[in-house]
């Protein structure tokens, strides 16, 4: 909190940080004047159940609100670029063709085949001495997204109408601030950049600026209460990596310690604030939309796994800065609206689940995708890679083998996957191909139909390899990745979705409802009629939702 008042202080925002609002906002009607979109990246639906009665700030006021527990980011590939992409476009990562973090596409000209979702690899990159994969080694851009998202939608609308995207990641504010967008920020490691450099607001610089002096400085452990104790177990994962009590201490200038931090989203929330006050969103008639990806849980959950003592931290000081940060717009009379849902859930580490009985696993390292696809070409004799891919999920054949290759590579690939006791199933992309797309609730789903929904006749793989629930695709883990997500199972794809408005009735559905549903509910809330049908159906159990009849 003191972090996140202390920026919003140095950009220059004093009198409304200082100001003291009624603890409980007015009830609002009508029209609201901004759309607050939150995702809480890695905000499991088991985390969201976990910690809602220690809520008491910003997370206890949304969830005072209309909550489902059981959202659905619905598809197989539960990574963060197909889950925002889902968030405000109504559509599936078979309709987004955001079908994964990233995919190969072998008819590109650079050597690296794999393509970043939110790149767009036709651009040169800004610097290209920088490693693959981080800030400027590509270009940022949406290029990829082939739907409109709702900022999108409403600038059509009402050119009037802004569209503003903060987050902690290129790819959440990408994918949920689409292509039309007036404002959009994220953190690059060091700073919070932009892929639309043109009319740079005042405010970001002072924030920059602000945000480097508290990285600059040590950081004293933070301080957790009771319930947060009583989660810190440590856990030896290697002989110099041990989890499960971290507190957060961290050394002057580490920007990676930052990241993993509480920090990172009191830095966001901070430029969000900023962006608040200089473009003046929601002090218009013309609706505006502002989406915040907080990226620091899934920081968090990589690092440590969702189970230990720096989660419950991470919980509780996210709680807190949306506090703030709500407590800011009401200072200043905002009329707004929240949504907050996020991207994909978790899954614990195993060391931490087999201690509380539950038969988890590290997968097989062999599973790799490229140290198969050798063992087979030194089988049939074939040079070059033969598969293409990380691990599981998304495989492809080499382009360069011939018509009988291909056969022969599929059959014994197949072979392996279905003998191998971690694979829950592997589909080709025929058998995908002649799917229809699924309709009934998200919870009643098929594995084979997740996967249907991650996919794309030109992006996605030949194979879809599915590992089975509780194996962590992790075979030896590192500092900063002991734990991940991204699988078929509900651990991963089970998210809170939770609407508010001061003033707003609260409800608690148990119904399965996916973030596809999000987009419509948006468009009946800011009463935008004659909009394309998408994925989802509008929920009609969120007051004042005056859904269109279909
Ligand atoms: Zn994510």
């Amino acid at each position: 909190m003191r972090k996140l008042v202390g920026i919003v202080l140095a950009a220059g925002l004093a009198s409304a940080a200082c100001a003291q609002p009624a603890p409980n906002s007015p009830p609002r009607t009508g029209t609201p004047r901004l759309i607050i979109a939150i995702s809480v990246d890695q905000f499991s639906a088991d985390l969201f159940d976990t910690y809602r009665g220690q809520f008491t700030g910003g997370l206890a006021r949304v969830a005072s609100g209309t909550v489902f527990h059981n959202g659905y980011q619905a598809h197989a590939a539960t990574e963060t670029c197909p889950g925002h992409s889902t968030i405000l476009t109504g559509s599936s990562p078979a309709h987004s063709g955001i079908i994964a973090n990233n995919w190969i596409d072998q008819s590109v000209v650079r050597p690296n085949k794999s393509i970043y979702c939110a790149e767009d690899e036709r651009l040169a990159p800004p610097n290209p001495a920088a490693a693959q994969g981080s800030a400027g080694s590509y270009a940022p851009s949406p290029v990829h997204l082939r739907v409109q998202t709702l900022g999108d939608i409403m600038k059509s609308r009402s050119p009037q109408s802004l569209n503003v995207a903060v987050a902690g990641k290129d790819r959440a504010a990408i994918m949920m601030g689409g292509r039309n967008v007036d404002q959009r920020w994220f953190w690059d490691g060091k700073q919070f950049v932009t892929d639309r450099p043109s009319r740079v607001p005042a405010t970001i610089a002072q924030a920059n600026a602000a945000i480097a002096r508290t990285i600059a400085a040590p950081r004293p452990a933070l301080t957790p209460t009771p319930f947060c104790t009583a989660r810190a177990a440590p856990i030896a994962l290697t002989p110099t990596m041990t989890v499960g009590n971290g507190n957060f201490a961290r050394a002057a200038g580490d920007t990676r310690a930052f990241r993993a931090s509480p920090e990172l989203d009191g830095a966001t929330l901070a430029i969000a604030a900023s962006l608040i006050q200089e473009l003046g969103l929601g002090a218009d008639n013309a609706p505006d939309i502002l989406s915040v990806g907080l990226s620091a849980t899934d920081y968090v959950g990589h690092s440590y796994g969702p189970g230990g003592q720096e989660m419950c931290l991470q919980m509780l000081s996210i709680d807190r800065d949306l506090g703030d940060f709500f407590r800011l717009l009401d200072s200043r009379n905002v009329d707004y609206a929240v949504v907050l849902t996020s991207d994909h859930g978790s899954l614990d580490i195993p060391e931490r689940l087999r201690a509380r009985g539950v038969q988890a696993a590290r997968a097989d390292a062999n599973l790799a995708t490229a140290g198969l696809g050798r063992a087979i070409g030194e089988k049939l004799q074939i040079a070059g890679p033969v598969l293409l891919g990380d691990f599981a999920g998304d495989v492809y054949y080499d382009r360069a083998l011939t018509g009988a290759q291909r056969q022969q590579v599929e059959q014994i690939a197949l072979n392996y996957y279905r003998s191998h006791p971690q694979v829950e199933a592997v589909f080709t992309s025929r058998q995908l191909r002649n799917m229809r797309f699924p309709t009934a609730s998200p919870d009643r789903w098929t594995i084979a139909q997740r996967v249907r929904a991650s996919f794309d006749p030109q992006r996605s793989g030949d194979l879809y390899v599915a590992l089975k629930q509780y194996v962590m695709p992790i075979p030896v883990p590192s500092t900063g990745y002991a734990a991940t997500h991204g699988s078929v199972w509900d651990y991963d794809r089970r998210v809170p979705i939770v609407f508010w408005r001061p003033g707003t009735r609260g409800s608690t559905h148990n119904e399965a409802v996916s973030t596809t549903s999000i987009l419509p509910t948006l468009e009946a809330i800011l009463g935008l009629r004659g909009v394309p049908k998408v994925d989802g159906p509008c929920l009609a159990m969120v007051p004042n939702v005056a859904c269109p009849a279909r």
